[in-house]
């Protein structure tokens, strides 16, 4: 869903694609992500981290029940005892962030809760060891340090809530070493200064890591871009190679892609399948004397002719050649097939396109010849083809505008039955 998403943006954006052409020509340490980008790429790795802050969160509250439970049963009474009120703050913080970041929620909830739900994890540790006194208060106060370190390393989170996360902790740190009799003003300062150091590296770390995951994600949405530009390129590619450039229709390839497609699956729509090879009467005395640019548009003219007398949804038209045009028409008997073919003629005739050199008409006529596939015969496409074009060529032979029917029995015996 949520890629599906990033899809459609990079696809209809192109202000988007340009940032992201821009960001990715930067030094990778330059790269930061701004608004839509940043937004997308939030939604992208929302899930993920989600996951993992909810997973870091039990984890965390199943350690601090066990281990109160275990001091219960190891430690003197009193230790164990001074240690359950401040373990027991824990528990529900870390239930209470899951509960928040079940759902996205808006950037400064998600934000403030994690922020401030770590922060009471990590005082409930640290109150936990100055409660108890002695080894356990340095002690805990470097578990703290160990959880915080590890939700820094593994949160996936914007650079300014884990650098909360890490001066929240070392503030924790710093103020509670101060406090601690064990060790002077001194030692407190040092050590925290050490730990500060690998926390700043911590930190720094994490930024590499989230600085690669921006830079995937913009490979991620560049190369889905390309993808879909390449898609359309060929798309329009396979329109072009199997389109008519003059007239718009299809072109010889493609019918006979689509005779042999149809031929080698779907049986059931050949029942009865006619074609129709239609060419214009003295085409050729047209470009002689109204010229080729006339000619052209008569093409044209006449392609969206025959289209018109189709059955949309299920019928095939293609320029088969100069001036000859396939029709395709699965599913009709030989009165149907003959009728279309009348229309095509028909309305070619009354459309009255001028053809002063034909010794037909003074007007474009059109013949047709027509084969029509009985269902029980098993015709194969070039067969029909053939059958059509004989009509055809006696339809010339007889006069010209006209269609005329191949009976599939018949060359021998039966006649041909002819319109007009
Ligand atoms: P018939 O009635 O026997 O079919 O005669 P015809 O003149 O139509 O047939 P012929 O095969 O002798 O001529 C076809 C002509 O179609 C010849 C060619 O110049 C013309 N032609 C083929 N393609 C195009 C085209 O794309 N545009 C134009 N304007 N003419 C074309
Ligand atoms: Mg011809
Ligand atoms: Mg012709």
């Amino acid at each position: 869903m949520v890629s599906d998403l990033v899809h459609l943006d990079v696809q209809d954006n192109p202000a988007l694609a340009g940032e992201v052409d821009r960001l990715l020509a930067r030094r990778t340490r330059d790269i930061r992500l701004n608004g839509e980008i940043q937004r997308l790429f939030r939604d992208r790795i929302w899930s993920q981290t989600a996951k993992i802050i909810r997973a870091r969160m039990v984890w965390v509250a199943l350690l601090d029940v066990l281990t109160l439970a275990l001091n219960m049963l190891m430690l003197p009474g009193a230790v164990a005892d001074s240690m359950l009120l401040p373990g027991a703050i824990l528990p529900p913080v870390a239930v209470a962030v899951v509960l928040l970041w079940r759902k996205p929620q808006a950037p400064w909830i998600q934000g403030a809760s994690l922020i401030a739900g770590m922060f009471l994890i990590l005082l409930s540790i640290a109150l936990v060891g100055v409660s108890a006194g002695g080894e356990f208060y340095e002690r805990h106060l470097n578990i703290m340090l160990f959880v915080a370190i590890t939700a820094i390393i593994i949160f996936g989170i914007p650079l300014a809530w884990t650098v909360a996360i890490a001066a929240l902790s070392l503030g924790l740190y710093l103020a509670f070493q101060l406090q601690n009799p064990a060790i002077g003003f001194g030692n407190a300062v040092a050590a925290t200064l050490f730990f500060a150091s690998g926390i700043f590296a911590t930190v720094a770390a994490r930024r590499i890591m989230t600085i690669l995951a921006q830079k995937t994600f913009l490979f991620e949405l560049r190369d889905r871009r390309r993808v879909a530009e390449l898609a359309k390129a060929n798309d329009r590619l396979e329109l072009l190679a199997k389109t008519d450039p003059l007239t718009g229709i299809a072109n010889r390839r493609w019918m006979t892609e689509t005779l042999d497609h149809l031929w080698g699956s779907d049986k059931r729509c050949l029942d009865g399948a006619a074609m129709l090879m239609c060419d214009i009467d003295h085409f050729k005395k047209l470009n002689d004397h109204l010229g080729h640019a006339e000619g052209d548009r008569c093409l044209v003219e006449v392609a969206s002719i025959i289209q018109e007398n189709v059955r949309r949804d299920r019928d095939q038209v293609a320029r088969y050649g100069g001036e000859e045009f396939l029709v395709l028409l699965p599913a009709v008997n030989e009165e149907e097939a003959v009728a279309v073919a009348e229309r095509i003629r028909k309305g070619v005739e009354d459309a009255g396109l001028p053809n002063p050199g034909s010794r037909v008409s003074r007007h474009v006529t059109l013949s047709i010849g027509v084969a029509v596939q009985a269902s029980e015969e098993a015709t194969s496409p070039e067969q029909l083809q053939r059958q059509a074009d004989a009509a055809l060529y006696l339809a010339k032979q007889i006069g010209r505008n006209r269609v005329l029917l191949h009976r599939a029995e018949s060359s021998a015996r039966k006649p041909i039955r002819s319109t007009r």
